[in-house]
This record gives structure tokens, sequence and C-alpha cells, in this order.
């Protein structure tokens, strides 16, 4: 991802945004549009708490810088959510026009119009206390939750270094969020903005467990942000074969050019927000039919229900109660997957399959295919997490105080996907700004 900084004009007109920015007129009638609610549900619903009728008034009456400042003050990727929120589901879903059956604002696309205007001056974050202070914090990891966590601390004067195993910062924001949401320039367009208060990156740093020592004896604190590790495997014949690339490496690998040509026939096994996106990606790319194969109903996807909506309006095929068994192949090319078909008979949305399975009829079939792509989750970086002493993991995922992020062994906080499993780039950054306010509370009173 040499040239990740610039915009890459021909993936860009592949992959036009798929909520395009308001131009300056059409901003203003929106945020007019806000009725500026006390007690403002849609604050409510973001996990920032971005004070959503404050930056909106501003917008109307023309302070985009303030209307910014507004935003960072609560979200410090207050650019990166606007584009990657599920906001149907947060703060937009949470609207009082769709009490009057109107639309609601839309606050992602207004918060998106403030942010690229001060991302787009340059402008400066603001630092909340000029003089540096005694408090060096280590963040292993720079994604979304090391970057809040480091940014907040920075801006309170705390020294902050980064240590990232990879060669940009961002994590997910940068590799692995579909284009037509995200692209990696302009996660690290923000990510320059958080550089600028003096917060430290080092690259290609892989924590070994001496490593971890050395860190415990030069830092006060250590924030764990390690996100998740590589996604899990179908377990399953000819999965080793090149043409089956897991969604997490087709997404990076198309975002850098690697990847553009899928062929005609796509198949993508899982139904997650990520099997969605590598979905939706492969049919930009030139797929003619893109099947997604589901081993259960359509009730169950953990997918949003818009972004499955979306990828059936942009001709993505969904095969429910289909399992893959083997992945055929046929010297460089895959010739089909084999699949059990198996759909409960008189299942209903509410019945508890592993109570009561019931009966089930079952079908056997090949499906043609050019690429696979499997996208059923990433497992846990149980031994790095284990080799944090005394941190506490439970099922995978670290243990921590849910009011400070400070997990069994107090000199260790985290927070983010390694915490809550997987979820939005916008929890990762309220954990890792609740565990920044925490930390300069500690280091406050032990150097006061
Ligand atoms: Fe504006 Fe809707 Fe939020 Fe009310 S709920 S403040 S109308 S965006």
């Amino acid at each position: 991802m040499a040239a990740a900084d610039k915009p890459d004009l021909e993936l860009a007109a592949r992959f036009p945004d798929l909520h395009p920015p308001f131009d300056h007129q059409s901003a203003l009638t929106e945020a007019n549009r806000c009725l500026y609610c006390f007690d403002a549900p849609c604050t409510a619903a973001c996990p920032t708490h971005i004070d959503v009728p404050r930056f909106i008034k501003k917008i109307a009456q023309g302070n985009l810088r303030g209307s910014a400042l507004t935003i960072l003050d609560a979200n410090i990727l207050g650019a990166s959510c606007s584009r990657v929120c599920p906001v149907d589901v947060l703060c937009e879903g949470s609207c009082v026009y769709h009490h009057f059956n109107k639309q609601p604002i839309e606050i992602g696309r207004l918060q998106r119009h403030a942010m690229d205007a001060f991302l787009h001056d340059g402008a400066q974050l603001p630092k909340n206390s000029v003089a540096d202070r005694p408090g060096k914090v280590a963040c292993i990891g720079a994604g979304p939750a090391s970057l809040a966590c480091a940014a907040r601390l920075r801006q309170q004067g705390f020294s902050v270094t980064l240590f990232e195993r990879r060669p940009l910062p961002g994590g997910l924001n940068t590799y692995g969020v579909a284009e037509y949401k995200l692209r990696a320039s302009d996660s690290l367009r923000e990510i320059e903005m958080i550089r600028g208060l003096g917060v430290e990156f080092r690259f290609g740093e892989e924590i070994s467990p001496a490593k971890l020592v050395r860190l415990e004896r030069d830092y006060d604190f250590i924030f764990l942000g390690v996100g998740l590790g590589a996604m899990h495997k179908l377990g399953i014949p000819g999965e080793d074969h090149p043409a089956v690339m897991n969604a997490l490496e087709f997404i990076e690998r198309y975002k850098t050019g690697a990847a553009a040509n899928v062929g005609r026939r796509v198949v993508v096994i899982g139904a997650g927000n990520t099997a969605i996106d590598a979905a939706r990606a492969a049919i930009r790319l030139g797929a003619d039919n893109v099947q997604i194969l589901y081993r259960r109903g359509k009730e169950h996807i953990s997918a949003f229900t818009f972004e499955y909506d979306q990828a059936r309006e942009e001709g993505v095929e969904f095969r429910w109660w289909t399992r893959p068994v083997a992945i055929h192949t046929y010297g460089a090319t895959i010739a089909t997957i084999e699949c059990v078909s198996s759909e409960p008979v008189g299942f209903t949305a509410n019945a508890d399959l592993l109570a009561a399975p019931g009966p089930t009829t079952s079908q056997s079939l090949r499906i043609p295919c050019d690429l696979a792509i499997p996208a059923i989750g990433q497992s846990p970086l149980v031994a790095f997490l284990e080799s944090c002493r005394g941190v506490g993991v439970e099922h995978g995922r670290v243990q921590i105080d849910r009011a400070t992020g400070q997990t069994t062994n107090p000199k260790y906080f985290a927070g983010g996907d390694c915490v809550n499993g997987g979820r939005e780039v916008v929890d990762a950054v309220a954990d890792g700004k609740r565990s920044a306010v925490a930390l300069a509370r500690i280091l406050e009173a032990a150097h006061a």
C-alpha cells in the first residue's frame, strides 16, 4: 500500500462513494431541517456521544470549523466514522423524524461535510494542555481504539507511543473497510492530524514477550488495541488453493490494485458485514454472478439489514442453509464448490434450531466458481494476549473494568475488538477514549 496516502483514480471510479458528500447548499438545507432536540436521542445513540444537534447547528450557522471541533471533542475519528458508521441503527436510526414518518436527518453526511472541510483546510487538533507532562503510555496496535486513546492522552500533554506491526496505521480503517465507504487515503489523512499532536508511531513492531517486558519497564501503562487475528479457516479440502482468498485479504488486495481480476463467478462464504462488503466489491470489480452462501437462514445473518438490502439491490444472490464441504480445483482455477444444502422443514424465524433441529431436506450441489471468498469471522489473538502477564482473557476476549477499560493487570488497559470480539469503529473509539480519561486521571494523581 505504498501510495495509500494518495487516492487511486481508477479505484475511485470503480468504487464511487456510497454516500456522496453534500455540496454547501445541500448541507445548509439539511442542517436547517434539524429540530435541535433537547436530550437528543441521536446523541444518546452514538457510542462516543457526539453532540449532534450542536454540530449540526454550527453547520447551519456556517461555522464548519466549530462544527468539526464539536465532533472531534467527542470522537477523534469523526471523519472516518462519518463514512463507516452504521448510522441507520445508531444516530439516524433514533432521529425523532422517524416518529413523524419522515426521513431522518442525514447526520453521517453532515458530519462528513464538517470533517472534510476541517481536514481540507489542514486544521490542527487543539491540545488541551500546552505543556508536556510526566507520564508515558504505550499503545499496542494502531487501529481506532489505540488512536483514540493516544490522541486524547496527547491532548492532555502525556507522551504516547503506538507500536504497530504493519507499515501503516489505522488497522481495518486503512486496510479492511470497503473502498466505497472509506478510502485508505482518507483514513491516513485523518491519522496525520493525530500525528500532528505529537503522538509517536513505530511501525514494523511485532511485540514479543521479551519486548512486552521492556515496555512494562519503560512505560507507565500499556493500552492493548490489538484487534483480532487471522480469519477463521473453513476446514474443508481445497481451501488453500490460490483462488480462495479470505475476505480481509481480498479487500486489502483490491484496495491496493492487487486483486482487480475476480473472474465472472464469485462465491462468498458467510453472511456478516465483511462478507457483504466483499460481495459488493466483487460486483464493482466486474463479476457477473456473486453468490453468498450461508449455513443458516436469512433470519440468522449477522450483517445489518440495510447492508443485506443494498447487496440484494446490487445483484448479490443469497443461498440460505448452504454449507460448503469441498472446493474442487483444476490447475490454477476453481472448478466448483461442493455444498450441502439442508433446510429445516417447517422452520420459522423464532424456532430454536439447537434445541429442536427437527427434520431437514438435504441435497448436494456443486456451484461453478472463479473466486471463493471465505468470510466467517476472525479469531482472537490468544497467544499474544496470553503473553500479557496477569491480563485476564475469557473466550478470547480481554476482561476489563467497564468504567475504565483497565484489565486484571492494573498496568494494562484495553479496548476495541480484542475486548468486544469485533464491533464498529465507533465502539473502538469510545473504548480508547474511556481508557484515556481513566489513564489521564491516574497519571495526574501519580505526578501531582
Ligand atoms: Fe436533529 Fe434528529 Fe438529532 Fe433531533 S434527533 S437533534 S432532529 S438529528
